[in-house]
Parts: structure tokens; sequence; C-alpha cells
């Protein structure tokens, strides 16, 4: 995706660009910040145990419009709903993912499992779902246009504003379009419900790139990038714009959520097992979650075991808990075990099985694991397909909306018009397998060759998405080792609403949106994974 000329720009929150001096010192400072607060990680370079690097960040928070992040935090609960009913819907998962699972050996893997526990039945029935659904702004959106400088034809008002140096000015400009749009939507809107009203619009100029059901990062470095961005802002003299940051809550409701699954397993002496990698990079997302727990319910205790160590360690004892030795484990929260590398060999997988029969509450349990792929998102944006698993037509119509144009490729009619379109406009679109973590796409020009790599029934293991189009802000990223000073770059966001959901196959006991978190990567880049190295931290600025 390179950034074409056309791509509108969402004005920066402070003018760029800052002095020399300036950006020197405070981006010094913001570095030595960044890493005693926690905003850090092991590097990958010259990974050591005993040390950490700050981990990249955006200098300044990202502008981001208000209405679309309420819209999406409003969205989250009904979200969250959604994807419970699908994971506790059997029929739908075993239909959906029939085909991929013949080809697709990791899916079929966790499928497996799946189908032993149902077979068993399961013995805990409370799942404990930490989602993360991630969007990006679509440019195209005629909403989006009192934010947008277009480079061709910019807002008259807007570009005055610009050119006499006074960002408030604009801001004051833009934040009166933004309410009469309001109140003409409000006075739309008047007859639905207030719910509805606040999650359902006339437009939503934002589409899901995907929702993460296991391993949903950033609890953690979400809230740490406001806390940076906000040390920066008052260095820079501009101390009033926090206040256009919003709240970020993340670590604690997602701790809170690991916390109330605790509370409903019901043991005083169980602990709560975070399954990690052998190495884990992203250290600090993971610690502060374990630390936070740690220092607001000082009687639960954390242990971080990989799944090698589950299977040498794990049995299930007299009522089917799961037991390290003798210590009794209530909830086990995966941050690995989401792609092949995890399983080295069969005793990885024999422990996921082990976890899978246990009464602990897993997050996410396997049925959750399987609703998170993306061919169940892919089936989820067919027509008539959300009245399965959403009552309200003010919220199908609502989360019909966020998605952009998916795809199926199996080996069938639709299958195969899709196979075609994609050899036809490969540009406009995004080829995705069953995995997580990033870096597994395949992207434009470099489709077709990939697509006729494979066999028909081959192409059943993907699918095809539109490209979506988020508009381009400008600043500084700041990395470890990067170019000092460093230059304004282009860049695009990818905006993460955190949800809790926990609940059996009858009852939803809690639900909530759960804070947010920004990464922002260069326009060049495909994909934007901070722990990858090509994404930085980030948090909205609302206009
Ligand atoms: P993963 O589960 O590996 O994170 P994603 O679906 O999130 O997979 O894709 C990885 C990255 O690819 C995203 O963070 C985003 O930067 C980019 N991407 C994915 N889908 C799209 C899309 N439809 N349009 C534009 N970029 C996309
Ligand atoms: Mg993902
Ligand atoms: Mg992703």
């Amino acid at each position: 995706m390179s950034s074409e000329a056309k791509t509108p720009i969402l004005r920066s929150c402070i003018k760029l660009p800052l002095a020399n001096d300036e950006l020197l010192e405070v981006i010094a400072k913001a570095k030595d910040y960044a890493i005693m607060h926690g905003a850090a990680m092991r590097s990958k370079i010259s990974y050591s145990a005993d040390s950490l690097n700050f981990a990249p960040f955006v200098l300044v928070p990202s502008s981001f419009p208000r209405k679309e992040f309420e819209k999406a935090v409003a969205l989250q609960p009904i979200i969250n709903r959604l994807m419970h009913n699908v994971a506790h819907d059997e029929e739908f998962i075993t239909t959906t993912l029939a085909e991929t699972i013949k080809v697709d050996e990791f899916t079929a893997n966790l499928f497996n499992i799946y189908r032993k526990v149902l077979a068993n039945g399961f013995t805990q029935r409370i799942s404990l779902g930490m989602l993360r659904s991630d969007l990006m702004l679509e440019s195209d959106c005629p909403e989006l246009s009192p934010v947008l400088e277009r480079p061709a034809a910019a807002t008259v008002a807007a570009n005055d504003a610009a050119m006499s140096d006074d960002v408030g000015a604009v801001e004051q400009q833009l934040d009166a379009k933004l309410n009469l749009a309001n109140v003409r939507k409000c006075n739309k809107e008047l007859n639905g419900s207030v719910g509805a009203s606040t999650a359902s619009s006339a437009y939503c100029c934002w589409k899901q790139v995907e929702i993460n059901t296991i391993a949903s990062g950033f609890g953690h470095l979400g809230p740490a990038s406001k806390t940076i961005q906000s040390f920066v802002l008052t260095e820079l003299g501009h101390a009033e714009k926090i206040k256009r940051m919003p709240k970020n809550n993340a670590l604690a409701g997602l701790c809170d959520g690991m916390v109330k699954a605790w509370d409903i397993y019901a043991k005083p002496q169980a602990v709560i097992l975070f399954i990690i990698e052998d190495v884990s990079y992203n250290i600090c997302d993971q610690r502060f979650h374990e630390f936070y727990i740690r220092e607001n319910y000082p009687h639960i205790k954390v242990l971080r075991r990989t799944l090698t160590d589950v299977h040498r360690d794990g049995k299930l004892g007299q009522r089917k808990e799961l037991l390290l030795g003798t210590t009794e484990v209530a909830v086990i929260y995966f941050r690995a075990g989401y792609e092949p590398g995890h399983y080295h060999s069969q005793n990885e997988w024999d422990a996921r099985y082990l976890m899978e029969c246990s009464l602990a509450i897993k997050c996410p349990s396997i049925h959750y694991h399987l609703a998170g792929t993306k061919k169940v998102q892919q089936a989820l944006a067919q027509p008539a397909v959300l009245e399965r698993f959403i009552n309200d037509p003010e919220e199908i119509k609502a989360v019909g909306k966020i998605f952009t144009g998916l795809y199926s490729l199996d080996d069938n009619e639709a299958g195969n018009a899709s196979y075609e379109m994609a050899l036809r406009t490969p540009e406009k679109f995004v080829l995705k397998p069953q995995r997580e973590g990033g870096g597994n796409n395949v992207y434009g020009v470099d489709i077709p060759n990939a697509l006729k790599r494979m066999t028909r029934v081959e192409r059943s293991a993907w699918i095809l998405m539109d490209l979506i189009h988020p508009p381009l802000s400008q600043g500084y990223m700041v990395r470890p080792g990067g170019d000092m000073p460093p230059q304004i770059v282009d860049m695009v966001s990818e905006l993460g609403i955190f949800g809790v959901v926990i609940g059996d196959a009858d009852n939803i006991l809690h639900n909530y949106q759960a804070g947010h978190m920004l990464r922002t990567k260069l326009s060049t880049a495909n994909e934007g994974g901070v722990a990858a190295g090509l994404g930085a931290l980030d948090s909205p600025y609302l206009i």
C-alpha cells in the first residue's frame, strides 16, 4: 500500500515541524520517560532478559474523529455479545470452518480439540472473552470531510486557520461543524432507543480490520502511550491538549475481567495462569497485567508457564481441576498458543487439550478461539448471517456497517468468483490466512502469484478482504536506533477497542467495553505490529 498523493490527511494536534533543538531535547526525555513507565519491550536484535528497550512511539497523539471513536466504543458490548453467541453456536462454527480445516492444519488441530471437548461435554461452561476489535477509518466516508484535509481541495476555512498558525482556531471551526452534523444525526435518530442511537448510525466511517479473541495485547501499552504523549505535550507547552485524549482504563478493565472469572471459580487458593511464549518480547504489556492484579488483589497469584511447561507439570485432579504440581488453576489467560510456532510438538497440543478439558475458566476457550478466525469474520459479513446472533434490527444494521467486503475463497461458485475478482483487480484486496500475530497477509499485486501457487482446495484456508484506505497523519515516529532527529513521516493508524464478556451458552454475566489502543505505522508499510517492529505506540487525539 503506497500512500497516494490524494490520500486525505488528519491534521496534527500541534504545529509541525518542531525546531531541531526542541525536537532532540523532547525525544531524549520521552525515550527515558517511556522506559521508566514501562512502555518498553525486550530487544529482538540483542535479546537479554535483564534489559529493555523503549517501545517505538509516535511523539504526539494522532488525530482521530471523536464521533467515530465514540461509535466504536458504544458498539463494543454489542460486538462482545455477537462473538459470545457465535462462539456458542456449534453448527455455525462447524459449517463455517468445514472447508478451511480440510487444508489448514493449524485450524484443524484447534477444531479437533473443539470436537473432542464437545463429545465429552464442557467441564467448564463459563468462558472469559477478552476481545479486541481492530478498525481503521475509511477516507472515502463523506462524513469525515470536516476533519480531513484533502491535498487537492482542502476545506478553505480549515486551511486558512492552519496557515495562520492557530491550530486552536481550526479545532473550533471543526467542532462547530461536527456539532452541526451531530445535531442533524440526532434529529434523524430521535425515534430510536438511546443505546441503539449511540451505537448505530446512518454512517460509520471506519471498518473492522479483524476481531481478536486470543492474546489481545496492549492493555498496558495502550494506556502507557497516553502517558508518554501527555508528558510530551506538556513538555512542548501544550498541556491543555491532553483533555482531548480519552481516558483509557484498558489494563484495569482487562485485569478486572480476569479477577471476575477468578471470583466465579471461587477457590481462594487457586491461581491465574498466563500461557506465554518461550521468549516474551512484549514483556511489559504482560507483566503489567500481572502486577496490576497483584497490587489490586493481593490475595491472587499469577503464574507464567509455556505450553511445554504445562505438558510437563500439568494434570487434572478429581474434579477435573487443572493442577500444576499441587497448585490449582482458576483462570487461564493465553498470551501464546495462537500460532503454529507455539506448538513445538504433540506435547503442546496435548497441553492445550488438557487445559480445555479442565475446570479452569479459559481466555479464550477453544470455541472462542475458533470464533476469532478470519474465516468466521468473513462468514459474519455475509447478508442475513448477523440475524442468527443479534435480535435487535438496529444493532444488526450497526454491526453490518462495520464490515468491509469479505469474500470466501472456498472451492465453490462464490469462492471461484472471488478468486477471479482477485486476479482481475488485486490492488483492491488483502488476502488473509487463518493466522494471528501479524505478518501473514498478502497484499495487492502480490495476490495473483500467491493464489496461483495454491490448488483450488488450498484456497479455502484463506479469505479475501477489501483494502481499507485510512487517512494519513503526519508526525515523528521515535524508535530505538532510529535517525535523530527523525523526519516527519506519513502514517496510518489502527484503533483497537477492548471488550470483556463472561458467560456460558445461556447467560452473559458480564459484558463491557474496556479501553482502547492505537497503533500507527508508516503509510508505506503493509502491517504495523509494534512487537514485529513496524508499528508504533500511539493514542487518539479526538477532533
Ligand atoms: P493479524 O491477526 O495477524 O493481526 P490482521 O487482519 O489484523 O491480522 O492483519 C494484520 C495487519 O494488516 C493489520 O494490522 C493492518 O495493518 C493490515 N490489514 C489487515 N486487513 C486490512 C485491510 N482490509 N485493509 C488495510 N489493511 C489491512
Ligand atoms: Mg489478530
Ligand atoms: Mg491484527
